[in-house]
C-alpha cells in the first residue's frame, strides 16, 4: 500500500486547521479542504481497491497504517476487507455510469454509499466536525467511509477499470484523463496490441493485393 506511505492527508488537514478551533467553516472553506484531500484519498482508494480478497493480506497492509491517523487502521481486518470489496463495487458502478454520462446512482452502489455516509450519526464528535453557525460539516479522519464516499462520487469520471482483462497491475486505476482505458502498467500492452492489429491489417491488405494481381 505504497500510496498510504505518501498519504499527505494529515498534513493537509493540519494545514487547513491553522485557523483557531472556534472558527466556523463555511462551505467555501470546506470545498477547498475537499479539493486538497482529493489526490491523497484517490491514491489511498486505488491501493485499497487493488488489494487481493484475502483477510491475511489486507490485515498485513493495514498494520502499516498509522493508528492515530485513520479509522482504517483501527477497524478489524475483516471490516477493512469488506470495505475494499464495497469500494470495488462502487468503483465499477460509478465508472460505468460515467461512461454512459449518467448521474443517478442506483442499486447496490447506492446502498453502499448510503451506509458509508451513515456509518456514524451526524453530530459534533469524533467522527464529524459540525459547524452549526454556518450549517456545514466535514468527516474527521476517524470517518474514512464518509471521506471516501464523497471523493468517489465527485471523481467518478476518473475511476477507471483497466481495459486489459488479465491486468495484474492495477485493474482499478485512477484515470489521468477521462478517456484513459488502461492502467499505467498495461499501457505498453495496449501499444503492443495496436502494433499487432496494424501489422495484421497490413498483411491482410497485402494478401488482397496479391489476389487481385
Ligand atoms: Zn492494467
Amino acid at each position: 500500500m505504497d500510496a498510504l506511505n505518501e498519504l499527505k492527508l494529515e498534513q493537509q488537514l493540519r494545514g487547513a486547521a491553522k485557523k483557531p478551533p472556534e472558527y466556523q467553516w463555511t462551505q467555501t472553506d470546506l470545498n477547498e479542504a475537499w479539493r486538497k484531500i482529493t489526490a491523497p484519498i484517490l491514491g489511498l482508494m486505488e491501493s485499497l481497491a487493488n488489494l487481493p480478497d484475502s483477510v491475511e493480506i489486507v490485515g498485513a497492509n493495514q498494520r502499516i497504517l498509522p493508528r492515530e491517523l485513520t479509522d482504517l487502521a483501527t477497524m478489524s481486518p475483516k471490516e477493512l476487507l469488506e470495505l475494499c470489496g464495497q469500494l470495488r463495487e462502487v468503483w465499477t458502478a460509478l465508472a460505468a455510469l460515467a461512461d454512459q454520462q449518467k448521474k443517478l446512482v442506483r442499486g447496490k452502489a447506492q446502498d453502499i454509499l448510503q451506509t458509508w455516509w451513515e456509518s456514524y450519526p451526524l453530530a459534533d464528535g469524533p467522527h464529524w466536525n459540525v459547524y452549526y453557525q454556518t450549517g456545514t460539516f466535514f468527516p474527521t479522519h476517524r470517518n474514512y467511509r464518509a471521506l471516501i464516499a464523497r471523493v468517489c462520487f465527485d471523481n467518478r469520471d476518473f475511476l477507471g477499470r483497466c481495459g486489459n482483462l488479465e491486468c495484474k497491475d492495477k485493474p482499478y486505476f485512477i484515470k489521468p484523463r477521462r478517456n484513459s482505458k488502461f492502467c499505467k502498467g498495461c499501457r505498453r500492452y495496449d501499444a503492443l496490441q495496436r502494433v499487432k492489429k496494424s501489422q495484421a491489417k497490413k498483411r491482410q491488405s497485402a494478401r488482397k493485393g496479391k489476389g487481385r494481381a
